[in-house]
């Protein structure tokens, strides 16, 4: 039984400075966005690999204790999100082993296709899974190669797998990271001054996590390109041929940071760029515009500035929500909705609100945060939404429900209007969505919109099974 098909994560990996495991940690600190779930980081050092992964948030698992058993001057680090009943500690990453090959450690961001018929064959020939998570393919993968250089096993391995991978894995003397052939999930190259002389090689998920350590953001690692940081310097190699390209929008709509540079954009200019073309799509007769945050914001200015209306936050979110809460026996309508979000009636009383959110997946918050809205006094909500209807469910790493639960699937504009209890909806177009992200060469995926999925989806039946069972 495999685990998911839905994973999000960010991934982490610094070669060459003296204090990786706490350049990890900050890296994965500003990644916390990508997964919430666990976290790991594995550092290399005197042929050993050291690894601590817990469940929890990266502040909260990586003490100064825990960072002081992770010595070395190279890491990878991984932070996971899952919404799948599998989420033990087992299926953290990284995954890390001793075979013919040395000792790896590996994490990756994505959803690995064919991982499960991966899994039955090298289980048939002997493989033993500790997990039930995709990476751990990859290490068998590699330990059966007949290639004897670890980047030329690594090469072996990438090409058996199909789907969405950017993937960090750390050897005794050398970190290799790879991007799919499609480059659906990102994965940045940066560079490092370490004091005292030399510089250090960063990879990860997003640019935030530069930021904040200081790297300079140089390039992205290419679809199908394998980069090798060891003692040689950096050597970038491309392992496959070129195939479509597929970077998911989702990354530019919702997931990603407004302050990372994603597939060398600003994700920040999408999303207002989003606004700006929803503005145009779908004006509304209003007073004010309001985001919801914090999905919301940039997409709301940009469609504030189009359209001249004020734009003002008048949902404020509580930035301290923990995962459990304790609910009072005399049951609270929309509890968990008000826990994260309050409106602010001073603003919306009286007030014709154009609501901006990012997208509408359920149908089930958006309809809460409308009614919160109402409450607070709002004549009129005009709900927008800076994407188009999602009509199908992710296969490379982004967590959406099934098909059926997706509302757009099974429903009108219309209907979805009446569910959510909006006075008028409208969502960007499909050619506004490319237009936002400067997508001139057909290089996103827009599967999710269109259910024009770019890879051939085998499992796809079982797929879609195992998330109905979970769910
Ligand atoms: P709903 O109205 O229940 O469909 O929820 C819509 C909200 O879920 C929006 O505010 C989105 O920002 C948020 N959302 C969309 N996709 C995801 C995702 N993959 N993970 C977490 N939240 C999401």
């Amino acid at each position: 039984m495999f685990d998911k098909f839905h994973e999000e994560c960010g991934v982490m990996a610094i070669y060459g400075h003296p204090e990786s495991a706490k350049m990890a940690y900050l890296g994965l600190y500003a990644l916390q966005h990508r997964g919430q779930e666990s976290a790991g980081i594995c550092t290399a050092s005197g042929g050993q690999i050291h690894c601590h992964k817990a469940m929890g948030h990266v502040a909260d698992i990586f003490t100064s204790a825990v960072l002081e058993t992770l010595p070395g001057r190279s890491a990878i680090g991984h932070t996971r999100y899952s919404t799948t009943g599998d989420t033990v500690l087992l299926n953290a990453q990284p995954f890390s082993v001793s075979c013919n090959k040395g000792r790896l450690a590996v994490a990756h961001n994505g959803n690995i296709t064919n991982a499960a018929e991966l899994r039955e064959e090298l289980g048939r020939r002997g493989s033993i899974f500790q997990a039930s998570s995709d990476t751990e393919v990859v290490l068998h993968l590699v330990a059966q190669s007949s290639e004897r250089s670890l980047a030329g096993a690594l090469r072996d391995a990438l090409l058996h797998l199909e789907g969405a991978f950017s993937l960090v894995l750390l050897a005794e003397d050398s970190i290799i990271v790879a991007r799919d052939p499609h480059g659906f999930r990102p994965l940045a190259i940066g560079e490092l001054e370490v004091k005292g002389g030399g510089k250090a090689h960063v990879f990860a998920s997003e640019t935030c996590a530069f930021d904040l350590l200081g790297a300079v953001y140089l390039d992205d690692v290419e679809p199908g390109e394998m980069v090798i940081a060891g003692p040689e310097g950096l050597r970038r190699e491309r392992y496959a041929p070129e195939q479509r390209l597929a970077q998911c929008v989702f990354e530019h709509v919702y997931f990603s940071r407004p302050d990372s540079i994603v597939f060398g954009r600003s994700v920040e200019e999408s999303r207002e760029n989003l606004g700006r073309l929803l503005a145009r799509e779908c004006p509304a007769d209003a007073d004010l515009v309001v985001p919801v945050p914090d999905s919301g914001v940039a997409a709301a200015i940009g469609y504030g500035d189009e359209s001249g209306l004020p734009y003002r936050q008048a949902l404020i979110r509580n930035h301290y929500v923990g995962r459990t809460f304790i609910e009072p026996s005399q049951a609270i309508r929309d509890f968990g909705v008000k826990l994260k979000l309050n409106a602010v009636r001073h603003l919306l009383e009286g007030k014709r609100v154009v609501l901006v959110d990012d997208s509408l997946v359920r149908g089930t918050t958006s309809r809460k945060i409308v009614r919160m809205v109402r409450q607070a006094g709002a004549r009129e909500v005009h709900l927008r939404i800076s994407c188009p209807p999602t009509m199908s469910p992710c296969f490379y790493g982004v967590d959406t429900p099934t098909r059926g639960e997706l509302i757009a699937s099974s429903h009108s504009t219309e209907e979805i209007r009446r569910f959510v209890e909006a006075d008028t909806l409208g969502y960007l177009s499909l050619s506004s969505l490319r237009q936002a992200v400067g997508d001139e060469r057909g290089e996103f995926c827009y599967a999710c919109y269109t259910g024009d999925y770019p890879t051939e989806l085998v499992q796809i039946e079982e797929l879609a099974a195992a998330g109905a069972k979970r769910r």
